[in-house]
């Protein structure tokens, strides 16, 4: 019974005792309550946005399935896989798939809550979801990865369509695994409708929909640091991670004219003592794109640049920045990091990545008052990219890079707007208006609906 559920005091334990098998998801939980629990207060909706709040913690349906494929020695592997179709009030359930050893059915609840707010936040007609599987693709030869897509696919197709669940790529998952995704699923499916979107140009793929998490993630620092009378340019931006959002953040962050000091990957951190060059950057895609390498094989030519062996940038003790742009995973950085970081210079956090922030380091940047955009409102780029490549291939055409440019600038300056909006009409920081402005939306949408009351 909701109803005797919910009371405002000791809200969250409950909860706390629900998900403790699950703590990332539980941390995306707390997170979102901290940000609403004062809407509990409000005298006419009070009520129903609690229940409203605990409803949406349920995903509306999960399906697990054992996913089959065969290694290079012909040796038979066995792998789990999911798809969390989290909440589908504002359209179809749309979010990406995750293949990394990691992956647990608690981490793509988490990533598939975030997700529900985020497409929200983009405006677009999308509900949220998220898949993927504890299948490791590192060291894996494109055989395995397209016979392991395949077996993935063979599942997966009887819960998606172009109309009721479009995956696209996230950790591990980038064009040439939805290429071969998208293959099987045409095959078993007679579809082409596009179902699965970040496709390859050729395959129907919207231009710019590599770059658009990067990208989107900087338009929306540039505008709230401009908001604030401030500039990119010449400031010190750490980035983590070295994958697809990180690469395109860091070229989007050069071209403005700021200082990129760092990237990284599992095992180290670059660090460009005085920024990145266009041509350093462009070293560091091919290793990471055409190779598949490590940041490590990096030939160093420049003295000002250096490898920090087992160290993630925010790790390092003496590291001078301005903002940083988390970009690589969740909980990256951490409470005792972030508050060495703000020591250290720091005056601006923006997420490329899904819950990089612990729920500690997330206290500090409240405590100190520093300028935060969280990965829902700041990596939404991405999605909000996926849902035009959704446009296109419903009406059959390619939009320019300049038209797709500056429609995700539109949805970026859109998605600011609203969470200065609920920012200025509730007196709450920028994450908290991020965090309402996404729920108020779905519990809108799930009223009118008449699937809460
Ligand atoms: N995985 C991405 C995200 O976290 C993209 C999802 C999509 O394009 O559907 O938003």
């Amino acid at each position: 019974n909701l109803r005797e559920e919910v009371t405002v005091e000791g809200f969250l334990d409950p909860l706390r005792r629900r998900y403790a098998h699950q703590p990332v998801f539980l941390q995306a939980v707390e997170e979102m309550a901290k940000s609403v629990t004062p809407l509990f207060e409000d005298e006419v909706n009070g009520e129903f946005y609690k229940r409203a709040f605990l409803v949406m913690t349920e995903p509306e349906r999960t399906i697990s399935f054992r996913v089959l494929w065969q290694d290079d020695r012909g040796d038979m592997k066995c792998n789990r896989g999911w798809r969390v179709e989290f909440n589908s009030a504002l359209g179809p359930f749309k979010g990406g798939l995750r293949f990394h050893p990691t992956v647990t059915e608690g981490v793509l609840k988490f990533l598939g809550f975030e997700q529900v707010f985020k497409n929200a936040l983009t405006g677009l007609p999308m509900g949220g979801a998220k898949g993927g599987s504890d299948f490791d693709p590192k060291g894996k030869s494109d055989g395995e990865i397209r016979r392991f897509c395949e077996a993935f696919m063979n599942e997966l197709v009887k819960h998606i369509g172009g109309n009721t669940d479009i995956p696209a790529g996230d950790i591990g998952v980038g064009e040439r695994e939805i290429g071969y995704l998208f293959g099987q699923y045409k095959k078993l499916s007679n579809d082409n409708d596009g179902t699965l979107t970040g496709k390859p140009l050729i395959l129907g793929g919207s231009l710019l929909r590599p770059e658009a998490t990067g990208y989107g993630a900087v338009y929306m620092a540039q505008i709230a640091v401009e908001r604030e009378g401030g500039t990119l340019k010449g400031k010190r931006c750490a980035v983590s991670g070295s994958g697809n959002v990180a690469q395109y953040a860091a070229k989007k962050l050069i071209d403005l004219g700021a200082k990129v000091i760092t990237m990284s990957d599992s095992n180290g951190t670059l660090v460009f003592k005085n920024g990145m060059t266009l041509e350093e950057w462009n070293t560091v895609v091919e290793i990471k794109q055409k190779k598949r390498g490590r940041l490590s094989s990096l030939k160093l030519c420049d003295q000002n640049t250096e490898y920090i062996a087992n160290h993630s940038p925010w790790k390092l003790r003496d590291l001078k920045l301005d903002y940083a742009f988390p970009c690589a995973t969740q909980n990256e950085i951490n409470g005792t990091s972030m508050d060495r970081l703000i020591d250290n210079g720091l005056v601006g956090v923006f997420e490329g990545a899904n819950l990089p922030t612990t729920l500690a380091g997330q206290k500090h940047l409240r405590e100190k008052k520093i300028l935060y955009i969280p990965g829902k409102a700041c990596n939404a780029g991405g999605v909000s990219v996926s849902g035009f490549e959704m446009s296109q291939n419903a009406m059959h055409l390619i939009w320019t890079n300049e038209e797709v440019d500056a429609k995700l600038k539109e949805t970026m300056q859109a998605i600011y707007n609203q969470i200065d909006n609920v920012k200025e009409g509730g007196e709450c920081t920028l994450e908290e208006g991020a965090n309402r402005a996404g729920f108020l939306k779905v519990a809108l949408a799930m009223k009118k609906l008449g699937w809460i009351w």
